[in-house]
């Protein structure tokens, strides 16, 4: 029976077993292998922050992961040897015939000098949960939200904390005595949308918020309350909310199959170097932003491989590098973003300005993974 060993239980991780265990059921041996209890949907994150969930609430215990075929060790990966195709962990060693790396990004505190003294970011869950406690009592002075370099995770994020931070400083009636400055790399908060940059844009203009676009946090100074950017110019802040920099786990480029820190796949199959090996979401260099829904469509797609490998039939399609991001606006309001990397000659992405509609398909978003991963 053939072995196939998926590296991650994340977006990427959970869709391809899920696709897996349908398409195979027990013809194959899936194993699935990561080190949390649980999963949590990233835009949680700002749940945790703004509107005061508990990070009980959101997380999704891999305990509720059950599917036939499947199996879901929760263990630390060590060491993963490409050539061999052999995994081994803080519990033993896992050998296999097809090799799925879908361990996500990690957060590289030390690139930015001052980051980690700060202590203060909130792409983590725990620096989510931290913040959560922090934000009530920020009531004046200057908010940073500062992101330390591209590419990171869900290009909107930072833009969606500027806009929640926003409604949270009118809603307590302090928003006149703070100010709300948010600087991102990119020429625009969502490069592929015009549109979606302008509403966006608009937004910040009509709520005072600061956009310093085109570059990136340097360093941080907190003994003088300052971010260096890029540019060597300074950014005061009293409350910094920041996104760090981003590369594949060490336990991955020390596989030795990254390049500028990510795995560099074939962007149409999302094959590694090494054959039989793939690589799929935010640990890839695949053509496409780093989303969960995009981790997900590359999921499918190495599925469609996989199920062709080991029970034959249709040839797999094409990675085309498609998903559908939903931003908040704020003040309830929910629009979205239509992405499309790799079908066509240009990367496009058309705009879906907030409505109720809108709003909807993102609960439905979260429903219907909480319902086909955990059974919920
Ligand atoms: C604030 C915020 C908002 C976001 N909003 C959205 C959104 O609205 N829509 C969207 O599509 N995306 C959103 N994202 C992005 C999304 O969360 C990620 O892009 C997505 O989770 C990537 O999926 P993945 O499968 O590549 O990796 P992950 O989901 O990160 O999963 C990787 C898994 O690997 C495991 N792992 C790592 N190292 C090891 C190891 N050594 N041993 C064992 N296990 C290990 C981790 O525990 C983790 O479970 C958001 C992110 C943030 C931070």
């Amino acid at each position: 029976m053939a072995r196939i060993l998926i590296l991650g239980a994340g977006f990427g991780g959970l869709e391809l077993a899920t696709v897996l265990s349908d398409r195979l059921g027990e013809a194959a041996e899936v194993t699935v292998i990561d080190k949390g209890e649980a999963f949590v949907f990233g835009y949680s994150k700002l749940d945790l922050m703004f509107r005061a969930r508990s990070v009980e609430e959101v997380r999704l215990p891999y305990a509720d992961f059950v599917k036939p075929g499947v199996r879901l060790l929760r263990e630390t990966i060590t060491a993963i040897d490409p050539e061999a195709k052999r995994v081994t962990t803080d519990a033993g060693e896992h050998e296999a015939d097809y090799l799925v790396i879908a361990l996500g990004a990690d957060y590289d505190l030390a690139a930015t000098p001052g980051f980690a003294e700060v202590d203060s970011e909130f792409y983590s869950v725990a620096g989510a949960e931290k913040l959560a406690g922090v934000i009530p009592s920020f009531s004046s002075g200057r908010a940073l939200i500062g992101v330390c370099g591209a590419p990171f995770k869900c290009p909107p994020a930072p833009s969606e904390c500027a806009l929640l931070l926003d409604d949270e400083l009118r809603r307590r009636g302090v928003r006149d005595a703070c100010e709300i400055a948010f600087v991102i790399p990119f020429g625009t908060p969502v490069p592929p949308s015009p549109e979606t940059s302008a509403a966006l844009v608009g937004e910040f203009e009509q709520r005072g918020i600061e956009l310093i676009a085109g570059r990136r946090i340097a360093s941080l100074d907190p003994g003088r309350g300052v971010a260096v950017l890029d540019d060597g110019s300074e950014q005061r802040y009293e409350l910094f909310l920041g996104v760090p920099k981003h590369r594949a786990p060490d336990v991955v480029i020390e596989s030795g199959i990254t390049e500028d820190g990510y795995v560099p796949v074939d962007t149409a199959t999302l094959t590694a170097k090494v054959p039989g090996v793939y690589a799929i979401g935010d640990c890839a260099t695949a053509g496409v932003p780093k989303a969960g829904v995009f981790a997900e469509g590359a999921a499918r797609i190495v599925a469609q491989h996989l199920v062709a490998a080991v029970a034959g039939g249709e040839d797999p399609d094409r990675h085309l590098g498609q998903g559908t991001c939903y931003i908040e606006f704020g003040e309830g309001r929910i629009g979205s973003v239509d992405i499309d990397f790799l079908s066509g000659p240009d990367k496009t992405g058309v705009f879906n300005p907030p409505s109720p509609e809108q709003m909807a398909l993102k609960e439905k978003f979260g429903t219907d993974r909480r319902a086909r991963w955990f059974g919920r």
